[in-house]
């Protein structure tokens, strides 16, 4: 079986990301076996919401200047983009807010606006969505270089480098294949199609861990301090071999399955830079919603009517911004009459806990079954 290689680098503060980022890639075989002189390579950010990169929620700015200068180093051309949850619309914001406009500013690359440049639709085999469509920029360019954030996700239990992908969907196109893709199944499908799309295009994977983000992710969790930067080419491998190490049962990703990765395969990794176990990687928090993923197929069969988690706006918190409104692709958040709070039609809600991604206020609460609730304790 054919080896893979990941390399884990220790780095506690963001002041410091050039030379973790830079071994982190020496490790793997240097930056020119990645990239040839004169290619187009597009580095993809997670560019999810205007929030400032403390909140642990985008790519940290300083991990995306350590890559440009790589790949200037070796010869080509950068440029960054990501198109963010589909119900942002203020792209400047977004730029300034998460510091990727300076950074691009001071480093001289350009950043590109999904949203603006156009798009191509392609058969990706997905059962559910015909024909999903790509920004050109991820496109057009020659290569990729994916930088996630390590984050938890309400629906996919897990946001790191195959999750990030799903930001080469431009606009609101995200949100409308959520609506066919609501399920974590469903979703796990398109986003391993998405991969399998890209995956020869992303020469390699550089996972943003100083700051993670555990609990009710992407955008609601805790901040926690894991000093991590790992990377590799095979994007699902990493993805798989960090999963592990956080504690996650790996069986139960439905990407990972998809890809027919399993334990075994991680016994052909070879780990290179620090060890696994010096990170602060254990006890990690994932999703409370996720637990119901745990429960036997058996008891949800008979039991399913009464074990449910939805989402729930808390209107103490809620500044009735509406955001979540345009995230939802069932068209089930309407304002209330008389007080205009949203309100969640729970007929038309299809689960899919888009809102709860998008709220920036963390209104957005999970809601439980008297069921649900004695077997699902909150972290
Ligand atoms: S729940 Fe969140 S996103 Fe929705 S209106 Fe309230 S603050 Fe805005
Ligand atoms: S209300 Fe929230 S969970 Fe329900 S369909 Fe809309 S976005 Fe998804």
């Amino acid at each position: 079986m054919p080896v893979t290689k990941i390399s884990f680098i220790k780095c506690d503060d963001y002041g410091k990301a050039d030379n973790a980022v830079r071994e982190a890639v020496r490790l793997l075989g240097c930056i020119s076996a990645f990239i040839s002189p004169s290619e187009k390579i597009l580095i993809k950010p997670n560019l999810l919401s205007p929030k400032d990169p403390s909140k642990a929620i985008t790519t940290h700015p300083e991990i995306v200047r350590a890559v440009i200068k790589l790949v200037k180093e070796a010869g080509a051309v950068p440029a960054v983009g990501d198109s963010p949850g589909g119900a942002i619309r203020n792209i400047k914001n977004l730029w300034e807010t998460t510091q990727m406009e300076r950074i691009c500013r001071e480093e001289n690359v350009e950043l590109i606006n999904f949203e603006a440049s156009s798009s191509k639709e392609f058969d990706i085999n997905d059962k559910n969505i015909k024909k999903v469509n790509f920004s050109n920029a991820a496109l057009d360019c020659d290569g990729i270089i994916n930088l996630p954030k390590l984050k938890t996700h309400a629906l996919m239990s897990f946001s790191a480098g195959i999750k990030n992908l799903y930001g080469l969907v431009p606009g609101l196109m995200k949100v409308e294949y959520h609506k066919y893709a609501s399920k974590n199944k469903d979703f796990a499908d398109l986003l391993t199609n998405i991969y399998l799309f890209f995956k020869d295009k992303i020469r390699f994977t550089l996972i943003d861990g100083i700051l993670s983000m555990e609990g009710n992710g992407p955008s609601a969790g805790e901040v926690r301090k894991t000093d991590l930067i790992a990377a590799s080419r095979d994007t699902a491998v990493l993805d798989a071999y960090l999963l592990n190490e956080l504690n996650y049962d790996i069986s139960n990703s439905g990407i990972l399955k998809n890809l027919k990765i399993t334990k075994d395969i991680l016994k052909t990794v070879e780990v290179s830079g620090e060890k696994p176990e010096s990170f602060n990687l254990k006890k990690f928090k994932f999703p409370s919603v996720r637990k119901l993923d745990l429960f036997p197929k058996s008891l949800i069969r008979i039991f399913g009517k009464f074990l449910w988690v939805k989402a729930d706006i808390n209107e103490k918190i809620c500044v009735k911004c509406m955001l979540c409104a345009r995230a939802c692709p069932a068209g089930a958040i309407r304002a209330a009459a008389g007080n205009q709070y949203p309100h969640i039609d729970a007929e038309k809600c299809i689960s899919c806990f888009c809102c709860h991604e998008m709220c920036p206020h963390k209104a957005v609460k999970f809601k439980k079954s008297m069921l649900a609730k004695i077997f699902i304790k909150e972290n």
